[in-house]
């Protein structure tokens, strides 16, 4: 039996990314996907159905020459829209320059143009192939399709790209402990609609990510290129205080959209198809997964949310496991498949890992409570007044993770905890950018 050089169970967006890319560089490269190919039959929507495309995701697809097509379906945010509950509304710019801008891309359609792309490149995508089982001995992977089938196939180099529930990781686990545990955020999301107007036209501004920040909980929304938004509440599965709402309190149509028209009237207010989606949307579930070791000698690593899925508020995940894609890839093409490899590639990549899940666990609390406190305003206007003075020697860190892929995450996040410590310092007991000496304030900053 002969296989391919590698093997990437899991067609999604990580391992579509990375079959595309060795395929481009003369890698021999198949691809397994349990379900059947988007394209041709509906297949289950999974998580999220558009998602924010920035720099580091932005950067790995133009490495591996799709960025072009990519952006002729992405729609470009400028910025967080607050909404309050009288319907006032408040533009946050992510950033001073006019290019700081994040995108709003269809997961599906992001999907289908990589899968094209690959194919393209020479790779044989197996749709309908499950992983079932992993035999690390004799270098077999094992997979299942819905006809009952099975099919074993030989592998060198086999890399899990099949999301938070890996089954390769399960299958390496038996091998080797990776210490995998996940933590559940304790907050699920249920995902609604606002279709375009009657008009056919956007009923909210397309160029901004809207945000109802409500201090405990939140919804936001995301334009499609159809004109719509896709939005997402994000509330705790359950609470034990009286009164607090949560998906478990909520479970009947009708009380839930008594909530929702409460908390935030200028969306449900354009939500036509609320009532069909509270009855027919599932609650998804968040949860951080941490794993020690993501490799298993030179026989097999893991990568994107199979290693290290995260919760979704700093819009990273995907962005994330792209950024694996380039350095595994990297690797792989200059250096040929080692274990030294895989370790080196863990190496870079895991600490940079840990802390975009810490810092989208923040952004949590920054997005839902956070943006409503005026000193979080005056914060990010001395941010800004640093940046603008300083250039390259302060960048904030939201602008850090989202616009600079030279910075790794793990560098933003050290840097973003000094700058964190320093900004609440200068401007303890002011209330307006006026009071604070910026000459002070910028040679304090140089010195970090
Ligand atoms: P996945 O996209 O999960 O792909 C895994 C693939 O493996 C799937 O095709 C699956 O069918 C296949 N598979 C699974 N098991 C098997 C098996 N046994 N055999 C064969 N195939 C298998 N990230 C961002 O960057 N920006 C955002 O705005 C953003 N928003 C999000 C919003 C929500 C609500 C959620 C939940 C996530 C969000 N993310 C976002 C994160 C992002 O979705 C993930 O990080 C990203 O999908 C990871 O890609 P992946 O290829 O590693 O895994």
């Amino acid at each position: 039996m002969s296989g391919p050089d590698i093997s990437i169970v899991g067609a999604g967006l990580a391992g579509s990314l990375l079959a595309l890319d060795l395929a481009r560089r003369g890698q021999s490269v198949e691809l397994f996907e349990r379900y059947p190919d988007p394209r041709r039959q509906r297949v289950p929507a999974g998580r999220s159905i558009n998602l924010a495309l920035a720099e580091r995701g932005r950067m790995a697809l133009s490495k591996a020459g799709l960025l072009e097509t990519v952006e002729a379906f992405s729609l470009p945010m400028r910025g967080r829209m607050l909404h309050d509950v009288n319907g006032e509304t408040r533009l946050q710019r992510y950033g001073q320059r006019a290019d700081e801008v994040i995108w709003s891309v269809h997961r599906g359609h992001l999907n289908q143009a990589l899968l094209d792309a690959a194919e393209g490149a020479g790779v044989r995508i197996h749709f309908d192939h499950e992983l079932a089982s992993a035999d690390f001995e004799k270098r077999e992977l094992r997979f299942t399709n819905a006809a009952g089938g099975t099919l074993t196939v030989a592998f060198r180099l086999a890399i899990g790209a099949d999301g938070a529930g890996s089954a390769l990781r399960r299958a390496m686990e038996q091998v080797r402990p990776l210490n995998a545990r996940e933590v559940p955020l304790g907050h699920g999301y249920r995902e609604l609609s606002i279709p375009p107007g009657p008009d056919g036209d956007f009923q909210l501004d397309p160029e901004a990510l809207h945000i109802w920040p409500r201090g405990g909980y939140m919804m936001i929304a995301l334009p499609n290129p159809d004109r719509s938004f896709t939005c997402t509440l994000f509330l705790a599965n359950a609470s034990s205080e009286e009164d607090a709402p949560s998906f478990e309190r909520l479970q009947d149509p009708a009380e839930m959209r008594r909530f929702l028209t409460r908390e935030f009237p200028d969306a449900v207010e354009r939500m036509s198809e609320l009532d069909h989606e509270l009855r027919n949307n599932p609650v998804g579930y968040l949860a951080t997964l941490y794993t020690d070791h993501w490799h298993l000698d030179d026989r097999a690593v893991l990568i994107g949310d199979a290693a290290h899925a995260i919760v979704p508020f700093h819009g990273q995940g995907m962005n994330a496991a792209f950024e694996d894609v380039v350095a595994l890839s990297d690797r792989l093409v200059e250096r040929g498949i080692s274990e030294a490899v895989l370790e080196d590639f863990v190496a870079e990549r895991k600490p940079s890992a840990d802390a975009i899940a810490a810092m989208a666990l923040d952004n949590y609390l920054e997005m839902r409570d956070r943006v409503r406190d005026p000193r979080f305003h005056l914060i990010k206007q001395l941010e800004w007044a640093l940046e603008a003075r300083l250039g390259e020697a302060f960048i904030p860190r939201y602008q850090m993770v989202m616009f600079h892929p030279e910075i790794s995450y793990a560098e933003a996040h050290r840097r973003g905890e000094r700058q964190r410590e320093l900004l609440e310092r200068l401007t303890e007991g002011h209330e307006s950018i006026e009071e604070i000496d910026l000459d002070q304030a910028c040679q304090a900053a140089r010195r970090l």
